[in-house]
């Protein structure tokens, strides 16, 4: 059975739709097909690069699980886990940073986002290099697919590369190489100013949005000022590039035929646009808040079990590829 695996980090209280459809909506496909073991665990160790407070990365811990949950993971299909508690992914993380040059880490994206914002002296060496953890997090267990925005694609590509490295030292075909999963039409889901939906941007819709709060958020989207009759090119608005993610095909139609042929007004858009995301958001905001911490705790226990079993092995063998073994 081919094996799947993602990870969203617990920066923040509130997952947004990038985290769904960069993430979530594969898993839940791949868990509906029944024809994958599927893997889905908290990046919190990669959240420490972001956030120094112990008590938020654990509410936003409990927050990222019950989004999870919410959103239709079934723990008895998807095992969700927590990488902190097994030593096998920073001792692996260690391995794989003695085969890394610095020269190649210095051309990851993390890296160069946090460079456009830092000077080198100010980056912690977890940002710089937090691509090695992720991939010890993938390549551990043999992961074929790895879902992710086109944000981490890079990341899932050093994975395998550095896979490949590793095989090429130590042992041929010993680790698997993974495989990034990106759908074209989800790869990049646009923030309500139009560039890529991110927390650090502000510019996101959360899964745990109030009514009031989409409604303000859908009406905030920038629009062109183009006279309702004339023709609009829907690609151009990114009221349309948020709200296809909800249309059926006859929907889609429709709504291009509106702003192609003129008569469709923005504020119609940005109404239709309202009713989906309460449509969506509603049943997840009200079903996390049925989901008890207890059930949480006691999901990612039996989860971080069933993953450290699986990965306690393969670090094994690794140990004893290395010279560790004795
Ligand atoms: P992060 O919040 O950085 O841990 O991201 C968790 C997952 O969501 C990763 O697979 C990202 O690629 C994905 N993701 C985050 N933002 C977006 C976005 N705007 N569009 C598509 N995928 C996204």
């Amino acid at each position: 059975m081919k094996r799947v695996l993602t990870g969203i980090k617990p920066t923040a209280e509130n997952l947004h739709l990038g985290n769904y459809f960069g993430s979530i909506k594969y898993m839940l496909e791949f868990q509906q097909s029944g024809e994958y073991d599927n893997f889905m665990f908290l990046a919190n160790m990669h959240t420490l690069t972001q956030l120094h407070n112990s008590e938020d990365i654990k509410k936003n811990t409990l927050n990222l699980i019950r989004t999870y949950l919410a959103s239709g993971l079934d723990p008895q299909k998807t095992t969700i886990f927590n990488p902190a508690k097994i030593p096998a992914h920073a001792q692996l993380n260690w391995v794989l940073s003695c085969v890394t040059n610095i020269g190649y880490m210095k051309r990851m994206h993390a890296y160069k986002d946090a460079l456009a914002k830092n000077t080198e002296e100010n980056i912690t060496v977890g940002t710089f290099c937090y691509p090695i953890l992720m991939a010890a997090d993938i390549i551990l267990y043999d992961v074929d697919y790895v879902p992710v925005g086109k944000d981490q694609k890079q990341h899932v590509e050093y994975a395998r590369d550095i896979a490949a490295r590793f095989n090429n030292i130590f042992k041929p075909d010993f680790f698997k190489l993974p495989n990034p999963w990106i759908q074209q039409s989800l790869a990049t889901i646009p923030g309500i100013d139009g560039r890529k939906m991110s927390k650090s941007y502000n510019n996101y819709i959360g899964l745990f949005d109030d009514d009031k709060t989409i409604f303000k958020k859908t009406r905030a989207i920038p629009t062109a000022s183009i006279p309702v009759q004339e023709p609009k090119n829907p690609d151009e608005c990114n009221v349309y590039n948020i709200l296809k993610l909800f249309l059926s095909d006859d929907e889609d139609k429709n709504i291009r035929e509106g702003y192609e042929k003129g008569g469709l007004s923005f504020k119609e858009v940005k109404d239709l646009l309202y009713e989906k995301l309460v449509e969506f958001i509603g049943p997840i905001r009200y079903k996390s808040s049925e989901i008890s911490d207890e059930e949480i705790l006691n999901i990612l226990d039996q989860g971080t079990n069933k993953a450290a079993e699986i990965s306690s092995k393969k670090m094994l063998e690794i140990n004893r590829l290395v010279g560790f073994d004795f």
